[in-house]
């Protein structure tokens, strides 16, 4: 998952944040939104949209880019109805249209983390929801991906991050191979689910092993790419490398529909849950590459 604190030392926002609707400021739900201080909340809060966090508030993992606290987390079953339940209250109460929900990983409790998806999937996709399910790489298990898969979100996306050859440093418990196979997974088992992956530039990777990586990536299956810069949000986190100029964000777009992924979304800004509820009600699925 991608979450970053983004503090843009190139570019001058132009939202005001101060006007920011209430929306993700709701009390006791975790939006990766508000948490993170996405660039594009705004944005996305005036299209109803936002990105939910579940599986508690630390994370088994200590990913390098990652802001999220890796601790002891709160037994799933102390967590799972509160955090259902507040999530279905907020999208309710806000008139939301359409939900990303993403998570930690819980490599303690992996079965019932993929259940909490499920069940918080089925119950909006009742209310008419869009559902985006963002999910960790549950080690490519294809048992609790099938749980998962089973909730019938819109759109099923898993994150690739970075290069290959980056990815040990960048997600030491995570596995590249690993985060690919979940990908084919869903393409083999959920032919009509749109699937989608992003990573970020900008933590050392070259232009020939991009284009590895989106070779892997439309191999892979997904509809969906998104491409954005990393800025390191924490003096804990690893430093950025490069920052990509407008032009190379482009450039990127370009080489990704050369390979044969149409959907891109590649800019300075872009993450991956941004303008999720646009691409989701415009693309179908298998008509796409
Ligand atoms: S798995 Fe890594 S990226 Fe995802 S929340 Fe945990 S530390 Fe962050």
């Amino acid at each position: 998952m991608q979450n970053y604190i983004v503090k843009n030392p190139k570019k001058k926002l132009t939202w005001n944040f101060s006007e920011v609707p209430p929306l993700l400021k709701w009390e006791g739900v975790h939006t990766v939104c508000e948490e993170s201080a996405c660039p594009n909340r705004a944005e996305c809060s005036s299209m109803q949209t936002a990105t939910f966090l579940i599986g508690g508030k630390y994370c088994t993992r200590n990913c390098a880019f990652c802001l999220i606290e890796n601790g002891r987390p709160v037994p799933m079953e102390q967590i799972i109805l509160t955090e259902k339940m507040e999530i279905l209250k907020a999208v309710f109460d806000l008139n939301l249209k359409f939900a990303v929900i993403t998570s930690v990983t819980r490599d303690d409790d992996p079965a019932n983390l993929a259940l909490h998806f499920r069940e918080i999937s089925q119950s909006l996709r009742h209310m008419n929801i869009g559902v985006e399910l963002l999910i960790p790489d549950f080690k490519a298990d294809r048992e609790n991906l099938k749980i998962i898969g089973d909730g019938q979100p819109d759109v099923i996306a898993h994150n690739l991050e970075t290069i290959e050859r980056l990815s040990q440093k960048i997600r030491p418990q995570a596995s590249y191979k690993k985060s690919l196979e979940v990908l084919q997974y869903y393409r083999g088992q959920y032919p009509k689910m749109l699937l989608k992956t992003g990573f970020m530039v900008g933590l050392g990777e070259t232009l020939p092993e991009i284009m590895q990586l989106m070779k892997d990536i439309f191999n892979a299956g997904a509809d969906i790419l998104t491409v954005g810069q990393y800025l390191q949000p924490g003096k804990t986190q690893v430093q950025v490398e490069k920052f990509y100029t407008e032009q190379e964000f482009e450039n990127l777009k370009n080489m990704a529909h050369e390979m044969g992924i149409k959907n891109v979304q590649s800019g300075y800004f872009t993450r991956s849950s941004y303008n999720a509820a646009a691409y989701a009600t415009r693309i179908n699925p298998g008509e796409t590459r």
